[in-house]
């Protein structure tokens, strides 16, 4: 079980204070300003959040995490690509697919999620005020709206500070937003590439990358470090690596951008080592900057680093104790779901609420075509801790419901504690990898062990059962160790 933090020592104010027009101010719509409005507007806290208009939901909602999760969608039903294992290569839901019908989809789920947030504010009894927040002073925020001379100022005994993050653009790049984009510029395409260099394989990078690859863009990835995602498990990698070169993706690590050229015609992009890539078109997906250059802080008595990130406690409270700060704007994982619990917690502690926190075992999931989720350590991890450990795997396709669905590559392996039998990490590539490693922490998050997987009956076919096959697979060669012994 994990450890239930004392009850927060919240923030003292003088006796004498004035009341202040809120109890909490969040700046950003974001998960983790939603989530820290919500939390303490059910503690029955008067709660406002200041947002600009058009950017309700945040990133997350605009720009971020759900058009990039929709346009997956919409990819993967369009191109037919989770059925070709059943139906053929050549299968296709529809031939000429263009990014309308693509963006159509995601502008109904957009709107759709802008709803459910207002109406979820409103309920709460949380005040949405529009425009930019800026400090006056640490209890102080002037939100400035739109037309000229609109704007009002609120105090508040607490504030959250949750802006988020923007693309990085490299000033020595050009951007248009035409033939050289950033992640924000994918969603004002006007047609699908024939072809496409990728700059940067990190999580966002590699989702659209391959994306676009199973629309059938000739997709190359340019990126500086030798590896890509090198947090997540080697083998996992690999067989990512190998089905996106199997969608026409090329890799070219260890090298990076020296410059890009425009013309009517497309792209040039240089690399340093004097390699030449035309293409059609440039994302750039190569980190992202903290959104603080207009808050002012410093008024606030805060600073930020060198990418506008702001420093944080355990607690999420900045250097100035009644001022907290969470989501993308302090920085790794800078994940919607972490983002989500850390403007839970924060608001908690800022009112003296107990705070169960699960840090440890929080998932991570990146969609991209198949996708890839885990919890817990990693093999090497574990190795370079000299903890160790037996794995257990499954293999999609030795799964009935891996056969119904098509997918004859997937594959979910544990990493289990020889001695305690403790579930150590959780990795699943292939269909619904991001939903599965759900199970696997669970059991990890309530202490559970492996036994648990041997001895349950789970529903069949399902791909959950791939935990069950995992299990078995681990414990016998427990077993056989122990035989050895
Ligand atoms: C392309 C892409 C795909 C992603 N996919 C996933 C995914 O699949 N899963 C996942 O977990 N995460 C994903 N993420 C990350 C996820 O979107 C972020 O972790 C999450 O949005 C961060 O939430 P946040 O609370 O920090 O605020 P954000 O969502 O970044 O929103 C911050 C908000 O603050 C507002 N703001 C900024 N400054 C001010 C100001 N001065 N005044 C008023 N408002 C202000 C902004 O307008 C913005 O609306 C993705 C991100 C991108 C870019």
């Amino acid at each position: 079980m994990h450890p239930v933090d004392p009850p927060a020592e919240p923030v003292s104010e003088p006796d004498a204070a004035p009341r202040r027009d809120y109890d909490l101010v969040v700046i950003g719509s974001g998960p983790g300003g939603q989530k820290a409005a919500i939390a303490a507007a059910k503690l029955g806290k008067r709660v406002a959040v200041v947002e600009r208009r058009g950017m309700i939901g945040g990133v997350c909602t605009q720009t971020g995490t759900i058009p990039s999760k929709t346009l997956r969608e919409a990819v993967l039903y369009l191109t037919g690509y989770a059925m070709r294992g059943l139906y053929g290569e050549s299968y296709r839901v529809k031939q000429d697919i263009t990014v309308q019908d693509l963006l159509a989809r995601t502008h109904f789920v957009i709107g759709r999620e802008e709803e459910v947030i207002r109406a979820q504010l409103q309920r709460n009894r949380v005040d949405l005020l529009a425009g930019a927040a800026r400090f006056v002073d640490d209890h102080s925020i002037e939100v400035i709206g739109e037309r000229r001379g609109e704007h009002q100022v609120v105090t508040a005994d607490r504030v959250v500070i949750a802006t988020g993050t923007r693309p990085a653009r490299p000033p020595q790049v050009e951007f248009d937003d035409r033939r050289v984009l950033d992640s924000d510029g994918i969603l004002t395409m006007e047609h699908i590439p024939s072809s496409m260099v990728v700059v940067g394989a990190g999580v966002i990078g590699i989702e659209y990358a391959s994306m676009f690859a199973a629309l059938g863009t000739r997709v190359t990835v340019v990126e500086r470090r030798p590896q890509m995602l090198d947090f997540c498990d080697a083998e996992v990698v690999e067989s990512l690596k190998f089905h996106l070169r199997d969608l026409a993706v090329t890799f070219r690590f260890g090298e990076e951008v020296s410059g890009v050229s425009v013309s009517e015609r497309g792209t040039v992009t240089t690399l340093v080592s004097g390699k030449k890539i035309p293409a059609e078109t440039v994302m750039y997906s190569a980190g992202r900057q903290g959104v603080t250059d207009e808050l002012a802080v410093e008024r606030a008595g805060l600073e930020t680093d060198a990418r506008g990130r702001i420093k944080v406690d355990e607690h999420f409270r900045t250097a100035v104790p009644h001022i907290y700060s969470v989501g993308d704007v302090i920085g790794f994982p800078a994940l919607a779901a972490t983002s989500m619990e850390q403007g839970r917690q924060a608001a908690y502690h800022a009112f003296g609420e107990p705070v169960h926190s699960m840090a440890e075992v929080s998932p991570f999931g990146i969609y991209t075509i198949p996708e890839v989720s885990y919890c817990g350590a990693t093999e090497s991890e574990l190795t370079e801790k000299a903890v160790p450990y037996e794995v257990g795997i499954s293999r999609y396709r030795e799964l009935a419901r891996g056969q119904i669905v098509g997918d004859d590559y997937g594959m979910l392996k544990l990493l289990v504690s020889p001695d305690t039998h403790a579930l150590l990490g959780v990795h699943v590539f292939g269909t619904s990898a991001t939903e599965l490693v759900h199970i696997g922490q669970a059991i990890m998050g309530c202490g559970g062990t492996v036994d648990y997987l041997v001895d349950a009956v789970l529903n069949y076919p399902t791909l959950s059962e791939a935990y069950k096959v995992a299990a078995l697979d681990a414990t016998n060669k427990i077993r056989a160790l122990e035989q050895f012994a």
